[in-house]
């Protein structure tokens, strides 16, 4: 069979450039070319990079969808079932709620596609397709297949160097699909060998772990950490707050290499965290958190939720002062959104709060629900001026890191990335995006590539 494998295109929020769109491969579709067996044939059709071809011949569609190109990728399916070619969809939004698709796919895959996906492609050809597969019982982080490296295009994104040494996380925040029924119950850590293999086939010395949680396992992590010190690999991740009750590991992570963390702050009020089901969360510990970091030479992109329980007016600009005073690198920051099957979906929807259910908008950047102590309106204007200041040139001035070899990396991100994203990603029309990823690497880690 020849199959398709399609990533439907994502809508930006308004800060955003195509940087955001194509940023890193779909790793998911890869990891199908990699369990497809040699009698087939896949194609990789990503719509952030080009449009899709519906007339270039096929014999089974293979999408994954997030909520925001769920509607997309509905379509898609349609153009091609029109044409009798069977359409199978999967990815996280289909496994939080795979009831409501039943009837725009011909097959869903819910969670993990490794124990299920030879199947599929053998009932696809006997025109035996089942409705549903779901086979992640017990599923372990030995299971997990790589990503074919080998076929990712290069030349299509910023970054390519990317893995993952585990997936789910011990945590279940209302707001995150971690604490829907129908993703991986729990944190599962990928053997140290399929690691090791998977930074062997990337040939960088930087690596980007893009984990939900790259501490979900601790003891799992510092095993992993000599590792990587003794392959000189400088790397990002995105971890939870609580590491600040693990000083030992992050002064690890920085001697093995770390040079940046993702890390779910989302509000600098503990009532709010509580709320959102974010318990982990000590707000009396950011400061010291953010001490440790900025004194081991750690950046921060911190990750903020606005439109929590007890947010009102005043909590944009509380936000904006503390990330300042504290020289956060950069913050990435969000609209409060129900993703559909979360915690949090299923309390506002029972609460009738929801507004907007054009799935396409939800994206972060739009409000879809009534706030509690704001109006929409607010909320939203208060967002889009969060960004702006904190994106200022006096902002950025402010939070200017103090370690000399954090400068250049920090103005990249905050100058090319988020302030003139735009005139910057004009560059992606006359060169390759990976060898603005690579340089943008070299200068800011020393990092080197094989594949330059
Ligand atoms: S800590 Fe992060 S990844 Fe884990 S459940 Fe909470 S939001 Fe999701």
């Amino acid at each position: 069979m020849l199959i398709k494998l399609i990533h439907p295109a994502m809508p930006r929020r308004p800060m955003d450039s195509i940087f955001k769109t194509r940023m890193s491969p779909p790793l998911a579709l890869y990891t199908l070319v990699a369990l497809t067996p040699e009698e087939h044939q896949t194609v990789v059709e990503d719509e952030n990079v080009r449009p899709l071809r519906p007339d270039a011949p096929a014999d089974l569609v293979g999408i994954t969808a997030t909520v925001n190109n769920i509607d997309r990728a509905v379509c898609i399916a349609a153009e091609y079932r029109r044409r009798g070619i069977p359409v199978v969809a999967g990815g996280v939004h289909i496994s939080a709620v795979p009831d409501r698709y039943t009837a725009a796919f011909d097959a869903l895959c819910i969670g993990p596609a490794e124990r299920v996906w030879t199947q599929i492609l053998s009932d696809a050809e006997n025109g035996t397709l089942r409705k549903i597969y779901c086979d992640m019982d017990n599923f372990s982080g030995s299971e997990i297949v790589a990503p074919a490296y080998e076929r990712i295009p290069d030349r299509d994104y910023l970054y390519t160097n990317i893995m993952i040494t585990s997936k789910g996380c011990p945590f279940k925040c209302g707001f995150c699909y971690n604490s829907c029924p129908g993703v991986i119950r729990n944190h599962i850590t990928r053997s140290m060998e399929d690691i090791l293999s998977d930074i062997e086939r990337i040939q960088s010395n930087h690596i980007m772990f893009v984990d939900d949680n790259f501490i979900g396992d601790i003891g799992h992590t510092r095993r992993l950490l000599p590792e990587l010190k003794a392959r000189n690999i400088r790397w990002n991740a995105a971890v939870s707050a609580n590491i600040c009750e693990h000083e030992d590991l992050l002064a690890l992570m920085a001697e093995c290499g770390c040079r940046s963390l993702f890390i779910g702050f989302e509000s600098i009020n503990q009532q709010s965290l509580r709320g959102a089901g974010k318990f982990q969360n000590h707000v009396d510990d950011y400061n010291k958190l953010l001490d440790m970091l900025n004194a081991l030479g750690i950046m921060v992109n911190a990750s903020i939720v606005f439109g929590l329980d007890e947010d009102d007016v005043s909590t944009f600009d509380n936000t904006l002062d503390w990330l300042v005073q504290n020289r956060v690198a950069s913050a990435t920051a969000h609209i409060l959104t129900p993703y559909p099957g979360t915690r949090l979906y299923r309390k506002m929807e029972s609460g009738g709060s929801i507004i907007n259910f054009d799935y396409s908008r939800y994206t972060t950047s739009t409000v879809v629900f009534t706030p509690a102590k704001m109006t929409a309106d607010e909320l939203f204007d208060g967002y889009m001026q969060f960004y702006r200041k904190f994106y200022s040139f006096k902002n950025i001035w402010k939070r200017m890191p103090k370690s000399g070899n954090q400068v250049i990396p920090f103005l990249m991100f905050n100058l090319l990335y988020r302030k003139f994203g735009k005139a910057a990603s004009a560059l992606a029309r006359v060169m390759p995006l990976a060898s603005l990823g690579r340089f943008a690497a070299r200068v800011s880690y020393k990092a080197t590539f094989a594949k330059c």
